[in-house]
């Protein structure tokens, strides 16, 4: 139950398809029993047809996960609902296209959107033109109906637009970190999470390094806060250079950083830390051509049944390659 409500909370497009899901059972089943009852088949059965498979979209998107396909869907049977509830309802069917504009806006993304809501547009108006009085009683009131459609239609494209964009950022505000675009705490938090549960699950290996910048602090005292900012930017590019695709970096704060590494032994992890060392060493200048070295502490999941437990051994580890002189690799069971 608490996954259930988690996902309808952080999952705006998941959220959006059930609530989509609920009001077409709530809202379209009375009309589609009405209509079948009046034997008015097209649009009882084009009624019955959005609910059973507004539900079996409902059903894919939380089985999958997947939010796209489902809405493009959705977007697609409930634009050519709106148009045959439109050209078989006349007057009393068009209203149901003001609920399709913001119903497509949520759903998929705004330039989909607009393809959406005005070929259904074009199709009821071109249907009304070569039908008269059978959508619209009159011209003048399907002009009136264009126009308040399509005003309709730009305040959701400009709501929906903004939206998005501030539903990304907010996202990356919550996931990045501001300087160097990696993840930050919470998102390790949240990969460090899930690495116990597949390791448990498919019994994989994960290792996990902190790494922290040798006399950080001198950089910034001698050169000023923009050149330390500039160095822990190079070093982040250098360490994902020296690292697989599947490597993890984060930023835990300040100059410390940690880097998740999937499916290795002891030895393999304390030669990714080689690498790192290494390529640190060689790469990494202070403004006045001085190396700038990495400290780095590691250990293997095993054996730990918590991230709080793993994260606080390898930062055991990375004191140890600190005391030891810095510049050092310290590897629990090394
Ligand atoms: P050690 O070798 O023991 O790790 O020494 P250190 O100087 O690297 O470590 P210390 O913890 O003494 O100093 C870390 C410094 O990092 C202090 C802080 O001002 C600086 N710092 C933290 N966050 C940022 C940042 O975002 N940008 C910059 N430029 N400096 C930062
Ligand atoms: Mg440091
Ligand atoms: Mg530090």
């Amino acid at each position: 139950m608490r996954t259930f409500w988690s996902r309808l909370k952080d999952d705006f497009q998941l959220s959006i398809i059930t609530l989509v899901g609920v009001l077409a059972v709530l809202g379209v089943t009375p009309y589609a029993v009405y209509r079948l009852g009046e034997r008015n088949w097209l649009v009882g059965l084009t009624d019955t047809f959005l609910v059973s498979s507004t539900l079996l979209v409902v059903i894919y998107a939380w089985r999958t996960g997947d939010t796209i396909r489902p809405g493009q869907f959705l977007a697609a049977i409930y634009s050519l609902g709106a148009f045959l509830v439109s050209i078989k309802l006349g007057t009393n069917g068009v209203f149901w296209m003001y609920v399709l504009v913001l119903f497509n806006f949520f759903v998929v993304p705004p330039l989909q959107s607009v393809i959406a809501t005005q070929t259904t547009l074009a199709a009821v108006c071109l249907y009304g033109w070569f039908h008269p009085g059978q959508v619209f009683e009159s011209d003048y009131q399907m002009g009136s109906f264009v126009m308040t459609y399509e005003l309709a239609s730009l305040f959701a494209f400009v709501f929906a637009f903004r939206g998005r964009a501030q539903r990304k950022q907010l996202s990356q505000l919550a996931t990045e970190d501001p300087l160097t675009g990696i993840g930050n705490r919470r998102t390790m938090d949240r990969e460090l999470d899930i690495a116990l549960a597949d390791s448990k699950r498919y019994d994989l290996s994960f290792g996990l390094l902190v790494l922290d910048l040798d006399h950080f602090k001198q950089i910034n005292d001698q050169f000023g806060h923009a050149a330390g900012d500039e160095v822990l930017i190079r070093f982040v590019h250098l360490v994902e250079a020296a690292c697989r695709p599947s490597d993890r970096l984060f930023r835990l704060g300040g100059e410390e950083f940690v880097l998740l590494v999937p499916k290795v032994t002891g030895e393999a992890l304390h030669a990714v830390a080689t690498k790192v060392q290494q390529c640190v060493r060689e790469g990494l200048r202070r403004p006045d051509g001085k190396p700038v070295t990495v400290s780095i502490g590691g250990c293997l999941l095993e054996g730990h049944d918590g991230r709080d437990s793993w994260l606080h051994d390898a930062d055991a580890c990375l004191y140890a390659a600190k005391d030891a002189g810095r510049d050092c690799i310290v590897i629990a069971d090394d």
